[in-house]
């Protein structure tokens, strides 16, 4: 379990990530700068972003700003991007990449991920992040919104294992199925819309729980992912809330707090069904 905003955790590949970051989905891009640079000073060490997000030139210049106001070093970050699901062909991905790391003004990116499976085949895709890799642009590769069928047609063919699947997660959505299966394949699971897009604040039972701790209900949610070691992304573009969703690190749910928040579970999602869902 991690115990602060700067704590990680190994995946299967050596790489760390932390286990806490910050997402930067449905940012106008001339506003994201100032939301990552905020993100940084308050100590967040993991910044998501994806194409699709048309935020990356913001992004990037956030990254440059967090780095010279904090003494802190490109090292010390860790940055996630996507490839969205129009470039699934081999050529495309790693053009696409290209694009990506140009927007962002970086020489590496931490993690990059094939955003969804989509109905297009995604071995080319994978097959280029697996070259990327290997020519050492990226420091380790993952996937977003894969089922579990999804995962085992990809692990048929990769050389290499993805390190995480990135997908929606939260107490309405358990996926406890997918997380099994991903435990058993060494693939860690990073929750999205932790929060269900701020739906669960206003839950009766996460309300009551976060009265008994004295804690907020987004402190009291993200603690569950916490204590569950799942990794996970939250988005805020406040700063106060910033701080209040990394303050997080000094209460524990107890197990009858626990179950009350398992029992929430009803399969419900704020996203598209990625088996739905028409690309
Ligand atoms: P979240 O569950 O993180 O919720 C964000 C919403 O909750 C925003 O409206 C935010 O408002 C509000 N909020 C945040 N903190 C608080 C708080 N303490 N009190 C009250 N309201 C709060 O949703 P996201 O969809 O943004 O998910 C997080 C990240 O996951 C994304 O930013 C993105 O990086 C990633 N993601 C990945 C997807 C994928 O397909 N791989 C899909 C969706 C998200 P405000 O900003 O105004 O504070």
């Amino acid at each position: 379990m991690i115990h602060s905003l700067t704590d990680k955790v190994r995946f299967n590949n050596g790489v760390e990530i932390p286990g806490l970051g910050l997402g930067v989905f449905q940012i106008p891009d001339e506003d994201t700068a100032e939301v990552v640079k905020n993100g940084i000073i308050n100590g967040y060490r993991l910044i998501d972003t994806a194409q699709i997000y048309g935020n990356e030139v913001g992004t990037g210049v956030g990254i440059k700003e967090g780095l010279a106001a904090t003494n802190i070093k490109r090292e010390d970050l860790f940055v996630t991007s996507k490839v969205w699901n129009n470039h699934l062909t081999y050529e495309e991905t790693i053009t696409a990449f290209e694009e990506t790391l140009k927007r962002l003004e970086l020489d590496y990116l931490d993690l990059y991920l094939i955003h969804w499976p989509g109905k297009a085949a995604f071995k080319e895709s994978w097959q280029a992040l697996e070259e990327l890799y290997s020519a050492g642009k990226i420091k380790a590769i993952g996937v977003s919104n894969f089922e579990i069928h999804h995962l085992e047609e990809l692990l048929s063919f990769a050389k290499v294992t993805p390190v995480v699947n990135q997908v929606e997660l939260h107490p309405k959505l358990a996926q406890q199925a997918l997380r099994d299966f991903c435990e058993k394949h060494d693939i860690k699971v990073q929750a999205w819309s932790p929060l269900m897009q701020g739906k669960l604040l206003t839950d009766p039972v996460v309300k009551d729980i976060a009265e008994k701790h004295q804690k907020t209900p987004a402190q009291v949610i993200l603690r569950w992912d916490i204590q569950q070691d799942i990794l996970l992304v939250v988005k805020s573009v406040h700063e106060q809330r910033m701080k209040s969703n990394a303050d997080v690190f000094n209460f524990e749910l107890d197990s009858a707090d626990m179950t009350r928040l398992n029992q929430l579970n009803e399969a419900l999602r704020v996203g598209p069904n990625p088996d739905e869902f028409d690309f």
